[in-house]
């Protein structure tokens, strides 16, 4: 099967046929829920390394994986286990389909970088099917047109309208209504419940030491700079360390008085059981949104539903946030339930030698809604009638986070040499690649290939006038 660049979805008689993969079943630990297979940590914490990665997401083990080809001695700290969080629960979209011209390189980048771990690593459900999004009518296929005609390099876009006659042509059992759509045919998807797990263990072969049920609680600094990390199971010293640990960011650096100007979302989705001659590879309209994935069942939700707990921080950061909300519109709202009162009753500060909140919460299990995951479900088999034959077999939520202006954090910290945050990705399974490689030039002193200056962490604090880039 060739593997990383075309997904076999059709024969040559325009027939769906099936390559299933099996996944791992999700599972309720003591810790929480979990939706990948464990890898299994290393028994020792090294006493000493070059750089230590805390957070075993997918932009953490990225990260230490680059690092470890570049020939650093890493250990990475993981509160809970790998792809515990975000990247086990993302919806699995590799795309840059209608996102800020900004972003297109970083989008490019890892496109092609999905490609070549996957070709390296073995099966990370990566292909290349391409992806589709249905306009509901002629505005919005009219606004999808002048996205294209916003990206400079036609190239980085990779997108083309289809006509309704197209779309038809591309989706035989699409019964639904469209004005046309647009189409990226490199745009893909992976899959989450392998890919962090199976970047993690090929770190690990490479010589990363990976500590899970290890939570950092702080950073060992002296002499101005950083010099290690405190874990709960003792410290490990390090020149160079990274904070990759997403909706925690703010949390973890705030013990030490730096300010990370970053929220998170909790987002619901859901599973469908398999759907033998479902629509191919993966698409959207403004109502839902389908991944056909390697096992032949089906990812569905909606961009609509994103809940925003009302917590301390929100309020502290409303007015620099107030651009980004108003960008994600109707997408957002507000919530008042259980993971709000989680996130009030977490310390804000604690000392090193204690149990922090880190190992408290080891495995976020957010409130689901399992209206958002039903009603995508609903909506898509009324547009393609091959779902009618299943229903939803799982629901599950997961935080997105979001910075004041729509950008990924991927820097160094100025104010304590040493310390990097790679933090604040809304589209994190389809940037780690690129970003972790990144990273890692940063950190042993090469030449990264991605420009950094928009992802820099002083933007900030520098007087930058930041605009929000959807
Ligand atoms: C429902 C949902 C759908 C999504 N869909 C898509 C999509 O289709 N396409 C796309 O590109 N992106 C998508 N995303 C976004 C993407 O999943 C995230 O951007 C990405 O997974 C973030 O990876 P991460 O490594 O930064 O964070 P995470 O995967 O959250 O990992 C951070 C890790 O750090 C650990 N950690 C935190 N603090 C500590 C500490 N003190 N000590 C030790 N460990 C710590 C946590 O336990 C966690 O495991 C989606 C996200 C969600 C929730």
């Amino acid at each position: 099967m060739p593997v990383g660049r075309e997904w076999p979805d059709q024969n040559c008689c325009g027939l769906v046929q099936i390559v299933t993969i099996e996944l791992p079943e999700p599972i309720n630990t003591a810790d929480g829920p979990l939706r990948v297979g464990c890898v299994a940590g290393n028994a020792v914490l090294p006493g000493r390394v070059d750089i230590a990665v805390i957070g075993g997401g997918l932009n953490g083990v990225m990260t230490a994986y680059w690092l470890a080809k570049a020939g650093a001695r890493v250990a990475l700290m993981e509160k809970g286990q790998i792809a515990g969080e975000a990247s086990g629960r993302a919806f699995g979209w590799v795309s840059n389909l209608l996102l800020d011209p900004v972003k297109m390189e970083l989008c490019a980048q890892s496109k092609a970088l999905w490609a070549q771990l996957q070709d390296e690593i073995g099966e990370l459900g990566y292909r290349r099917h391409g992806l589709v999004f249905l306009a509901g009518d002629g505005d919005e296929a009219e606004y999808f047109r002048s996205w294209i005609g916003s990206v400079d390099d036609p190239a980085l876009a990779d997108a083309d309208m289809l006509t309704a006659a197209a779309v038809q042509a591309r989706f035989p059992g699409f019964s639904g209504h469209c004005a046309g759509g647009i189409f990226s045919p490199s745009d893909g998807s992976a899959e989450p419940r392998l890919a962090a797990v199976a970047v993690a263990r090929a770190a690990q072969k490479l010589g990363v030491s990976i500590h899970t049920r290890c939570a950092v609680r702080g950073l060992d600094v002296g002499g101005g700079r950083v010099t290690g990390v405190i874990t709960e199971q003792g410290v490990v010293k390090a020149d160079t360390v990274l904070f990759a640990g997403n909706m925690w960011s703010r949390l973890f650096c705030g013990n030490f008085g730096l300010s990370v100007p970053q929220l998170y979302v909790m987002t619901s989705m859901g599973r469908t059981g398999t759907v033998p001659n479902g629509p191919v590879g993966a698409g959207g309209s403004h109502e839902w949104a389908w991944r056909r994935q390697p096992d032949g069942a089906y990812s569905v939700g909606r961009l609509v539903g994103q809940k925003a707990p009302l917590t301390r921080d929100s309020i502290r950061l409303f007015f620099e946030f107030v651009p980004a909300l108003k960008a994600e519109g109707r997408n957002v709202s507000l919530s008042l339930n259980e993971d709000c009162r989680r996130d009030w009753r977490r310390p804000r500060r604690w000392r090193l030698d204690e149990v922090s909140p880190f190992e408290r919460e080891r495995i976020i299990d957010p409130v689901i809604d399992e209206t958002v995951g039903q009603t995508a479900f609903e909506e898509l088999s009324a547009a393609f009638p091959a779902f009618a034959g299943t229903s939803m077999v799982e629901h599950w939520a997961g935080p997105i986070t979001i910075t004041p202006d729509n950008m990924p954090i991927a820097s160094p910290v100025e104010a304590l040499p040493g310390f990097h945050l790679l933090t604040g990705c809304s589209y994190g399974m389809t940037w780690s690649p690129a970003l972790g490689k990144m990273m890692a030039a940063i950190m042993t002193g090469g030449t990264p290939e991605l420009d950094p200056k928009p992802f820099r962490f002083n933007r900030f604090s520098d007087g930058s006038r930041l605009r929000v880039a959807q």
